[in-house]
Formats: structure tokens, sequence, C-alpha cells
């Protein structure tokens, strides 16, 4: 138990643990075989949202070896982004007598009942880096500072742009995340602490006029829903105007963003692409930065947030209290969450050597 201990402290330092990790933000084998002292022989169940966003593939494996190396079986199974194929992998695992589970929601309110049975069978169980809403039946949460990743998004474009030195106006769109997500309004809310200060002084300027969530988000972080919003955007209120930077919740929408400006011109000739955010630092969104496309993201090293969901469960099995660092900002409308937040990075040009490869999250070859 002590060992365990001594992996979470581990986790706040971060740095040193990338060593011992292999590229892809993925657990190496050298991971976390400290903690062989824990309960033995238990499935621990594993429900991811999607395979369609390389992140969640990421997640899905780190968790897998980090419980393997304490000793648990488990059992990954991915909801194709459809809520109600979730709920039936979460079934069928409580059926097979899983010891706990860890969740990454498709739909924040659509997995009441289910966790009710696991309740009912004594299954503990974990949010994985989106809160489940509406049920008293999730035992602690493990993600990233998540109005912080809004804000980091906000202040680069904010300092791109120069805006504390008094430039502009420039013309800004908003995009946010899937409305079923609980982390949509935390990046959104994030973000928009930072940029309606000059919305409102309108140094920052919407054309489309669409700056409320409800006209923002993007149903299930689609990149598709995305580039089309953004082909109309760029149609109806951009016509005669150039658009200076757009503030996209993650890198898969970015990439939509960017085919849409680029199929009206953006990037060539005196039409300079503007500046566009992101978020996961996935490998097309670091090869786009690295070529002068996107211009940011956020890294979240799911390395670590692998960890702490993994430690988490082999607290509880063993009847410990996990670490938490927050039991004030995650109330799922029944309770407050117990919560560990890890600290994203904002990523660029600049420093992705530094982050990404120097950290070990990337080899140099695969950003080429
Ligand atoms: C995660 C983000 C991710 C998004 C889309 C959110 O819940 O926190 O990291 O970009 O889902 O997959």
């Amino acid at each position: 138990m002590r060992n365990r201990r001594a992996a979470l402290a581990a986790i706040a330092g971060a740095a040193s643990l990338a060593l011992s990790l292999t590229a892809c933000g993925q657990s190496g084998e050298g991971g976390s075989k400290e903690d062989t002292g824990s309960a033995k022989g238990g499935t621990i169940g594993i429900a991811m949202p999607t395979k369609s966003s390389e992140r969640w593939i990421a997640d899905g494996n780190n968790v897998k070896k980090d419980l393997e190396s304490k000793g648990y079986k488990t059992k990954l199974v991915y909801g194709e982004d459809d809520p109600d194929q979730q709920v039936s992998q979460i079934e069928n695992l409580i059926t097979q007598g899983v010891k706990a589970i860890i969740v990454a929601a498709i739909d924040n309110k659509s997995l009441g009942n289910v966790l009710q049975q696991a309740k009912e069978a004594n299954i503990p169980v974990i949010a994985y880096d989106r809160l489940i809403l509406g049920t008293p039946n999730v035992d602690y949460y493990a993600s990233f500072d998540n109005e912080k990743v809004g804000q980091l998004q906000a202040n680069y474009i904010v300092d791109k742009l120069g805006l504390k030195s008094g430039k502009g106006p420039f013309n800004i769109e908003l995009f946010a995340g899937s409305n079923d997500d609980n982390n949509t309004k935390y990046f959104f809310n994030g973000a928009m602490s930072v940029l309606k200060p000059y919305i409102d002084s309108k140094k920052l300027v919407v054309r489309s006029g669409q700056t409320e969530l409800t006209q923002v988000t993007t149903l299930r972080w689609d990149g598709a829903t995305a580039q089309r919003r953004m082909d109309d955007i760029l149609t109806k209120s951009y016509k005669s105007a150039h658009v200076d930077a757009v503030l996209s919740p993650y890198d898969g929408i970015s990439i939509g963003i960017l085919s849409a400006l680029k199929s009206d011109g953006y990037g060539s000739g005196n039409k300079a692409l503007p500046v566009l955010t992101g978020q996961d630092a996935e490998l097309a969104s670091v090869k786009s930065i690295i070529a002068g496309q996107q211009t940011q993201t956020v890294y979240k090293d799911l390395r670590q947030l692998a960890k702490v969901a993994s430690n988490m469960v082999d607290a509880v099995l063993n009847g410990k209290k996990p670490e938490v660092n927050d039991t004030k900002s995650y109330d799922n409308g029944a309770k407050v969450v117990p919560s560990y937040l890890l600290q994203p990075v904002s990523v660029d040009k600049t420093n992705y050597q530094k982050v990404l490869v120097d950290g070990g999250y990337y080899t140099a070859d695969q950003l080429k």
C-alpha cells in the first residue's frame, strides 16, 4: 500500500514518469510494476466512448496496461459514440461480474439506470475524464482541470492577436464540443471567461453572431459537422471579411475547420490562416502545427490520467481512500464527486519538441 501512495505521488511529479513510458501516449511495460501488492485476479470493466479519436484508443490501452500491471484482468469495450450501445456494454460488464468499472461516458445523462444496477451489485464506478451526471452512483472522477483547458485556448488567442497591447479589432468564430459531454461547458466557459471582455469591448467581433453555447456545440465532437458549420459561416459572414481566430475545443474539430478554411482559400495567397486552437495533441494535429496550419493544441498526458484512474480502482478495491485533489468543483446534480484533476499544457510550434518529444509522448520519427 505504501507503494501505491508512492506511485500517486509520482503522478503529481510527472516528469520522471515519462522516462519509463513509450511514445504515442501509451503506458510502457515498466509503467507501474511497483504496485504488485494489490488484490489480484478480479476483472475490471473499462468502457470507452469511441475508437474514432486516437486519444480514446490510447486511454483504453493505457488503463488496461496499468490495471494488468497491478494484477487485475480487464475487459475493454468501446461504444462507437452510441449512448445505447454504451449502456448495454456496461450492463454486460455487470453481468460478467466485474469488480469495478471505469467509464468515459458518451452521453453524460444516459447512465443513471445502468449505474443503479452497478450499485446494487456493489460495483464501484470511476468516471473517466467525463463526469456522469444525475446519479449518486459515481464514486470518483479522474480528469484534467477542464476549465483551464478553455482558458489556455483563449489566452493563446489573446496573446497571438496581441489584444493585451491594444491591437484589434479582430474577427473570431467560436466552436464548442458535444452538448451531451459535461466537459463541453467547462471548456467553453473557461474560454469565454477570457474572451468575453474583448467581445464586449468590440476588440473581438463574432460576425456570425453565434456566441451562446447552444449555438456553437458540435454533436459527438464530429469534425465533419464542424466543417459544415465553418463552411456555412464563411459563406454567410465572411464574403468580404477575414476571420482572424477560431476557438476550437478539440483537434478533430480543428481539422474539420481547417478543411473549410482551405476550401475558402485561406492559407494561400494573401489570405492568412486564422489562429486556430485545439485539444489532445493528436498526431495529425501536432503535424499540422509543425506545418504551420493549426496553431495550438492543449496537451493532456493520458498516461497520467490512466494511472490516476487505475490507482483509484485499486485503492477502492483494497478498502482505501483514493487520493483526490478536488472535492468542490464537480457537482453532478446528485452529489459532489471527489476528483483528481491533472494539469493541461498549451502546445504550439515553439514548445512541442520539449513537451511532447522530450517528454516521451511522441518520438521525433512519429512527427515527421
Ligand atoms: C475530452 C477531450 C476530447 C473530447 C472529444 C472530451 O470529453 O475531455 O479531451 O477532446 O472529449 O473526444
